[in-house]
């Protein structure tokens, strides 16, 4: 196997920054905005978005989402799926709702958090954040609104993505092959 850095530490803090700069032009604010990570992975990339938005003066709430049990391949699995937290501790009914994952691929993820999400209300927007977008492997119609970096993967490539909170030394995103 090959292993390819596509996101340094100072490359990863710079498109992190950039993403927020976008949701700053379109959520001013954010007086009805919150952010929604998907468990587990999104939640690192979504716990970096949340605090350089309050280095700007930004208050995003922040709530978990897990999916283990809306997936549609839940019950195909051999092996039981343990699930992670799911923590949503303020409304999102009327709310600007920005999903937040650090790869999306098939699509298969996004959906079954959106049924993850309409047990807690009804939103009155969706948006997906990704930080990486492996493009042209959508089995369902679902495109992010913000993207870190496309990635044109082959389906037997995989991204790694490295954060502190693992052990990592440093956060870096790389490409397996
Ligand atoms: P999808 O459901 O869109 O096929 O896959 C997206 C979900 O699976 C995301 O939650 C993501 O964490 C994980 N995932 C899919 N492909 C990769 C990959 O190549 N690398 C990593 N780190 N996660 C992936
Ligand atoms: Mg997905």
């Amino acid at each position: 196997t090959q292993k390819r850095l596509i996101l340094s530490t100072q490359l990863l803090d710079i498109t992190i920054s950039r993403l927020c700069q976008q949701l700053i032009e379109n959520h001013g604010a954010f007086e009805d905005t919150v952010m929604l990570g998907l468990q587990p992975r999104g939640v690192f990339l979504a716990e970096r978005i949340k605090a350089k938005l309050q280095s700007e003066g930004i208050e995003c709430p922040l709530g978990y989402l897990d999916t283990t049990f809306y997936r549609d391949d839940f019950r195909r699995r051999e092996t039981p799926l343990v699930a992670n937290a799911t923590h949503v501790p303020f409304i999102i009914e009327d709310k600007k709702v920005v999903l937040v994952d650090d790869v999306l691929f098939t699509g298969r993820t996004v959906r079954s958090a959106m049924d993850a999400m309409i047990a807690f209300g009804r939103p009155r927007k969706v948006e997906l954040l990704t930080l990486i977008d492996r493009t042209y492997s959508r089995d369902l119609p679902i495109e992010p609104n913000y993207v870190g970096k496309h990635v044109n993967t082959v389906f037997s490539q995989k991204i790694l993505a490295e954060w502190t909170e693992q052990g990592a030394a440093q956060d870096q995103i790389w490409l397996i092959t």
